[in-house]
């Protein structure tokens, strides 16, 4: 579904993400962890059209992405959930589930997907009219999930969405990311939180410096004792 190669993307003279070779399949959950600045965001912008890479080849479905404009990748169900949520704290619940569907114009579609938003979480419908930054900040991430689903995504990227958030809280985001992978949806994620990656993760990248230092299946990292001791033995 997803296809990158030698992907590499540079601040100036920066080099963030050196030669990054990934790839998701249709209906699985993929991890990318590493600890800040392994360049996780980076990665994921540029699939999204927000980060131009210096080089390498980026593929959806088929379709070549450089060159491609971010929102017509969105277009395409490309859908980045943002680090820090990225909703809009001075509108709506509704007004932000909203905004993720500006691409579609037919209301009874727009009524749908909330409809699914709302039966997913179901705070979001008993709060819909409260503003999204006076929330707590796991029911900001539903919102910020929440949008994202509204834009009705093929590959849902989702980047470190447990930041900042309570171990239950965060949990719960793992079970949902579950339930959207079991009716189909397809799923990136970055986190700095292994736990939760490879608690929902079919498969996982190591992150280091802008180099993949591993990319395995999860089951063979969690036999693995070097993994365990650097990424699981303190979360
Ligand atoms: P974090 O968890 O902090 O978001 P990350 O793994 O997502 O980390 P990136 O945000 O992709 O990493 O950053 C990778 C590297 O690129 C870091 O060293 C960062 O400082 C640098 N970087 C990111 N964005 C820019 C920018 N706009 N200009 C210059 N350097 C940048």
């Amino acid at each position: 579904m997803l296809e990158i190669k030698d992907l590499t993307i540079r601040y100036g003279e920066f080099l963030a993400v050196d030669k990054v070779d990934l790839e998701v399949k249709p209906g699985e959950i993929v991890g990318i962890i590493g600890p800040n600045g392994a360049g996780k965001t980076s990665l994921l912008n540029a699939v999204a059209g927000i980060v131009d890479p210096a080089g390498g080849s980026l593929s959806f479905e088929g379709m070549a992405l450089p060159g491609v404009p971010a929102d017509e990748r969105l277009a395409r169900g490309l859908v980045l959930v943002p680090e820090i949520r990225g909703i809009f704290g001075m509108m709506s619940v509704h007004e932000n589930l909203l905004m993720g569907a500006y691409l579609c114009r037919d209301k009874a579609e727009v009524a749908r997907r909330m409809e699914r938003v709302f039966t997913l979480f179901p705070i979001l419908r008993d709060r819909r009219r409260q503003l999204a930054g006076t929330m707590s900040g796991g029911q900001q991430q539903m919102v910020a999930i929440g949008a994202g689903l509204m834009a009705a995504p093929r590959l849902l990227m989702l980047d470190e969405p447990s930041i900042g958030l309570a171990p239950l809280i965060i949990q719960d985001i793992g079970r949902t990311l579950t339930a959207l992978r079991a009716e189909g949806l397809t799923i990136l994620l970055s986190e700095q939180n292994a736990k939760l990656a490879t608690a929902i993760a079919d498969r996982i990248y190591v992150l280091q410096s802008g180099r993949v230092m591993m990319a395995r299946s999860t089951e063979s990292l969690l036999e693995d004792p070097k993994f365990v001791e650097a990424f699981l033995s303190l979360a």
